[in-house]
């Protein structure tokens, strides 16, 4: 009898994936994890039910929130990532060396143990990297009160259910930007703006009162259905999005880093936002 994981994180749609092989099923002290073998995507990562990460397409969620915000910032030494438990995004920000320090804060400290364990594909050896501080608390907590400073901020949160659900406040939002150096960058994941844009507009409401230079980029990954998916972009330097194409390659050598979907071209068209997901952000 075939078994099928479903995802049930939007009204009146249900996602399937076929589970060719549980390979982990439990509660951990604030979800439940579940990973599979899929012959559509590799290991598939759920959280309550709802994908997190797969092993065939989170190159492209990963290098997009990671690279695109650390070039265009250009001397970005220390980055905060909120969540990213699976350490996908921490192993893609380390492979900037000139990135000295990763502050990494995750609620759950069973899906950092978990990913070591069944994902070394995604998350490799950022667990180990010496510039990795790893900080297992409520991501909301930690920007209130922490007095570390940084140049890029990385929300890469599950969905505002949950845990997450403070990840998406105003509130929150304020207390990253209090974190951020003159001139700092934050990206957030917010989804799929088709089938989630009351997020994205939420989101962009409170940046346009905290940041001089609001807006949304793009990038379409597979698993994360109903079509492109949304990162928000918060800071105070508007300079930094319109850093050219050149400038971004010439950063883009200097980093050294092999990418499977981040170019500098790719960067640059990822804020060309279509009307529809414009009139969001408004
Ligand atoms: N790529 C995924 C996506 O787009 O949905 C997110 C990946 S990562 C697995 C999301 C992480 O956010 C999870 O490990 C979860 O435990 C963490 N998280 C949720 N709420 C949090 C909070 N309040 N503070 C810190 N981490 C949180």
């Amino acid at each position: 009898m075939e078994e099928w994981s479903e995802e049930a994180l939007h009204d009146g749609l249900r996602i399937k994936i076929r589970i060719d092989k549980l390979l982990f099923d439990s509660k951990t002290e604030h979800q439940r994890l579940q990973l599979f073998e899929s012959k559509a995507f590799g290991r598939v990562l759920t959280l309550d039910s709802v994908v997190q990460t797969t092993e065939s397409d989170e190159f492209i969620y990963h290098e997009m929130m990671a690279h695109l915000p650390i070039l265009a910032h250009g001397k970005a030494k220390r980055v905060l990532i909120i969540g990213g438990g699976d350490g996908g995004m921490a192993e893609e920000v380390l492979k900037h060396k000139s990135v000295e320090r990763v502050t990494m804060v995750e609620i759950d400290a069973g899906v950092v143990e978990f990913s070591k364990q069944y994902l070394p594909n995604i998350c490799k050896d950022a667990f180990d990297d010496p510039r990795l501080n790893l900080v297992i608390a409520d991501g909301a907590k930690f920007v209130a009160e922490t007095d570390e400073r940084f140049d890029v901020a990385i929300i890469d949160s599950t969905d505002p259910i949950g845990p997450a659900e403070v990840l998406f406040t105003e509130a929150f939002y304020g207390n990253v930007k209090r974190c951020l150096n003159e001139g700092g960058i934050v990206a957030t994941q917010n989804g799929v703006p088709f089938l989630q844009g009351d997020e994205l507009t939420s989101t962009l409401a409170a940046f346009r009162k905290l940041f001089r230079d609001p807006t949304c980029y793009l990038a379409t990954v597979p698993t994360y259905v109903g079509g492109p998916m949304a990162f928000g972009w918060g800071t105070d330097d508007a300079s930094l999005r319109q850093v050219t194409e050149e400038t971004l390659a010439e950063r883009f050598k200097a980093a050294g880093i092999e990418t499977r979907y981040y170019t500098p071209a790719v960067h640059k068209a990822a804020f060309a936002l279509p009307p529809y997901i414009q009139d969001m952000i408004e």
